[in-house]
């Protein structure tokens, strides 16, 4: 959703609390869509120091539909998220400088959508796991490892030792 902050020109040196709804149903990650599992809101904090600077800051977890990557089970992935921004007030125009030199203010209105969406992509898990053992797919049959135990052979698993097998093999039928 995004925040009108004209709202807090005149409530200086007070911390003000808002409920802000999150209007984000799913993120793209590395070409991979994930449906957003949760609907809750987040609580900002607004302080507006002496009319000068805009202190904006709130806390929340986002939760996502993912599948290990080994087993490709379900399995919920949950984001922190931390929003704080120091944003600046002169002549009641609102101005964002950070880092990362992001501006997330369009004529007043604060996106805070944008925000989380960045803290999102920041917290993303670079490995999703259903357990840390977890055993993954039997390379040969496919089958859950986790669930069954199979008999089958998977010495070779490097595709390419494979490929050469396979001439191996195919060679000696000849
Ligand atoms: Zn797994
Ligand atoms: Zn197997």
């Amino acid at each position: 959703m995004k925040v009108d902050l004209k709202e807090f020109l005149e409530k200086e040196d007070v911390t003000l609390e808002k409920e802000v709804a999150i209007d984000i149903r799913d993120v793209t990650v590395a070409g991979v869509g994930h449906s957003r599992k949760d609907d809750d809101p987040i609580t900002l904090t607004f302080y507006n120091s002496e009319g000068k600077n805009l202190y904006i800051s709130g806390k929340t977890k986002l939760s996502f539909e993912a599948s290990c990557d080994r087993c490709l089970e379900d399995v919920d992935v949950e984001v922190p998220i931390a929003l704080s921004a120091d944003i600046g007030i002169s002549d009641d125009v609102f101005s964002m400088d950070n880092d990362e030199g992001l501006d997330y203010i369009e004529d007043g209105y604060l996106d805070v959508d944008g925000m989380i969406m960045a803290e999102v992509h920041l917290g993303w898990p670079s490995k999703i796991l259903c357990k840390d053992d977890c055993l993954g797919l039997c390379p040969v049959c496919g089958k859950n490892r986790n669930l069954v135990a199979c008999d089958c052979d998977t010495q070779v698993r490097d595709p390419r030792m494979m490929q050469f097998l396979d001439v191996f093999n195919s060679s000696k039928e000849v």
